[in-house]
């Protein structure tokens, strides 16, 4: 399966309801890049990557672009196949797994339409169809989340992330102990998302003064030495987000007993290739994880589902989406929808999504054909 054509195109991806607020800000509108790959056989396979703004990772539009346009530059003749396309990126370009996501994102699809099965088939074969998203509230006033985390209870979702960071820590906290009071006696788990915006201090005084709410505290400050100090005194669980930035860190944190637990973006360990590694690295510890991006349209969309759907249910700790963000889908027939807080996964071959091209107009960087 050689690779024959491959074609890079942006598209932007307004904010419905906007801005999305995290610790490190607030966006409007991201520009995301898709990558189309073409077979000799003219199978065609679709990847994406959207890095949230430039500031959440060290990861943004305008270097995805030029990694790409480098590593697409070689691809012509190149055998598709995933592992074997992994070292040949890796050749070609050190780091920037962010941009080989995209390609490796493109590459399964690519496989799955050829042979005629899906993407999770591929992944090792989908254990569910109707995989558990979660919501991620942003970061706002105590009152509206709590009212937000009502209305979500409501509509089916299993777990509830609530942001919090860049603020008096106090408001924080009020605003947990607001949403714990609506979610107490549901199943609805609840995780506090710092996004690395919390010091060391204000982490520590978050877990002393609320005990008895059971939330896991995802990524509460910057590094991993910091997660490292706070650890031992906390009385929460303890997952990492940003700072996984690679199966390396993964392995290190799983086997220093680091954390309970990982969010996990699929473009930032470098695509599905290394996600399925990371997956059964957490099987193999018991640690729970989610299959997220940063954010994406219906490609990203139907990549973090595939893989989801393949976790170990007692692991998995749901599949986020930008889709109730995004006003429609680039496939207007299976596009990739959140209904009841579960997301129903497409069957198809590949991804199992087909986009509408003409939505990303003439391509902005092309090779081969
Ligand atoms: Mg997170």
């Amino acid at each position: 399966m050689r690779i024959k054509e491959a074609h890079i195109y942006a598209h932007s991806l307004p904010v419905k309801n906007g801005p999305y607020t995290m610790a490190s800000g607030a966006v409007w509108s991201l520009d995301t890049t898709l990558v189309k790959l073409v077979s000799e056989s003219g199978h065609v396979g679709w990847g994406e990557t959207c890095p949230i703004g430039p500031t959440y990772a060290e990861a943004h539009t305008d270097g995805a672009r030029a990694a790409l346009r480098l590593l697409a530059s070689d691809l012509i003749g190149t055998d598709a196949t995933p592992g074997k396309l992994r070292r040949h990126l890796d050749a070609k370009l050190n780091g920037h797994n962010y941009a080989k996501a995209a390609i490796d994102i493109a590459a399964y699809d690519l496989m799955g339409k050829s042979f005629g099965v899906s993407v999770a088939d591929l992944l090792g074969g989908a254990v569910t169809d109707r995989v558990p998203s979660y919501y991620a509230t942003g970061v706002g006033a105590p009152d509206d989340i709590a009212r937000l985390a009502k209305e979500k209870r409501g509509e089916g979702y299993p777990r509830l992330q609530v942001k919090v960071g860049g603020r008096p820590v106090e408001i924080d906290i009020e605003t947990i102990a607001k949403v714990w009071e609506v979610l107490q006696g549901s199943q609805m788990r609840l995780a506090v998302d710092g996004n690395r915006g919390w010091t060391t201090r204000d982490a520590l005084r978050v877990s002393r003064e609320l005990p008895h709410v059971p939330f896991v505290m995802e990524q509460p400050c910057n590094s991993v030495q910091e997660l490292e100090m706070i650890r031992p005194q906390l009385n929460h669980a303890i997952y990492m987000d940003e700072n996984s930035v690679d199966l390396n860190t993964v392995i290190s944190a799983a086997g220093a007993g680091l954390v309970d637990g990982f969010g996990m973006k699929v473009t930032r360990i470098g695509g599905l290739t290394p996600m399925r590694t990371f997956r059964d690295i957490c099987e193999a510890r018991n640690l729970p994880h989610t299959c997220d991006d940063s954010w994406g349209g219906d490609i990203i969309a139907a990549a973090c589902t595939q893989i989801g759907a393949t976790v170990k249910p007692e692991l998995c700790e749901g599949v986020w989406l930008a889709a109730p963000y995004i006003e429609g889908h680039y496939d207007p027939k299976n596009g990739v929808k959140i209904i009841d807080g579960h997301i129903e996964r497409p069957t198809g071959p590949g991804l199992g999504v087909v986009p509408n091209e003409s939505l990303f107009g003439e391509p902005i960087a092309s090779f081969g054909g």
